[in-house]
């Protein structure tokens, strides 16, 4: 499940592209009923990543991931099977427009919870603890933020990795942001980026990754608490709180534990235990 075929990946883009014109122009979406949930035959419109693998991975045969998995429990809690979800791809940078505009209904791609998000959009959850940590060559010497000053660092534009970066533990890094983390991995391959920096959970599943095995390891270092929400449109209170009732049930009824199981076990991520709804770790 780790590995991406380039070619074919973007061959089953452009099908899904044409599929989701297809059914445009069938009527079948956009109006403002496709997301009540009540009626057979309606879409909803989710937001994921889609170059993350654990969490949010579009691949020829579908998409996997945990956020995957949360987001096909909560729709389904909503009145929304599978066949009826349309995955979007929502880049970091592209989080809270998305929602303003109303492109998707709801987000769940390692979308962290913080004070100056909440200011543009509403969050559900959390749903899961994750670190800001970093990635480098096997044989690499950096073993704490420290170390990154002068050194060349890639993230992620919109992301608190970077953010954190600038403000905080390396703001003297050579830091490139790209618009999506598989970005960064061919120059830290090449020797061009000296660490790529994220969620631990994120960087769990590239090391995982069958093409990167033994190349890469993680410097374990828990930089920062990133609490996983779902993001919805500013005011939506309303699905706010019908999703944090979904992720009750989910955690109560242990198909969290089996999203964890199922998405981080092949990375061997040690996530933390399920996050209490309403709770963030500062
Ligand atoms: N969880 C962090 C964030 O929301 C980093 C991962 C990401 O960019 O999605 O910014």
């Amino acid at each position: 499940m780790f590995t991406m075929k380039l070619r074919k990946a973007s061959a089953a883009a452009a099908a899904a592209i044409v599929l989701s014109i297809t059914a445009t122009a069938c009527g079948g979406d956009g109006d403002s009923d496709s997301n009540s949930g009540s009626g057979g035959g309606d879409k909803i419109k989710i937001g994921i990543k889609y170059d993350q693998p654990g969490l949010g991975l579009k691949e020829p045969g579908g998409y996997s991931g945990f956020d995957v998995d949360v987001a096909t429990y909560v729709a389904k809690e909503l009145g929304y099977e599978p066949n009826q979800i349309e995955w979007v791809e929502t880049k970091s940078a592209d989080r809270e427009n998305a929602l303003a505009r109303g492109d998707v209904k709801f987000i769940a791609a390692t979308y962290s919870i913080t004070d100056e998000r909440k200011q543009k959009v509403d969050f559900a959850g959390p749903y899961l603890l994750a670190h800001q940590d970093l990635l480098v060559k096997t044989d690499s010497d950096i073993t704490e933020a420290t170390d990154l000053n002068g050194k060349n660092l890639c993230s992620v534009q919109g992301s608190t990795s970077a953010q954190n970066v600038k403000n905080d533990f390396a703001p003297k890094a050579n830091l490139k942001e790209n618009g999506t983390y598989s970005e960064c991995l061919a120059g830290l391959q090449s020797g061009a980026v000296d660490a790529l920096t994220t969620d631990d959970s994120i960087l769990a599943g590239y090391a995982a990754q069958e093409q990167y095995k033994g190349k890469f390891k993680l410097a374990g270092l828990k930089l920062s608490n990133e609490n996983y929400g779902i993001g919805v449109k500013k005011g939506d209170t309303e699905t706010v709180n019908k999703i944090n009732a979904a992720l009750e049930k989910m955690v109560k009824e242990k198909a969290w534990d089996k999203a964890v199981t199922d998405n981080f076990g092949p990375a061997n991520y040690k996530n933390e235990p399920a996050p209490k709804i309403g709770v963030i770790v500062k």
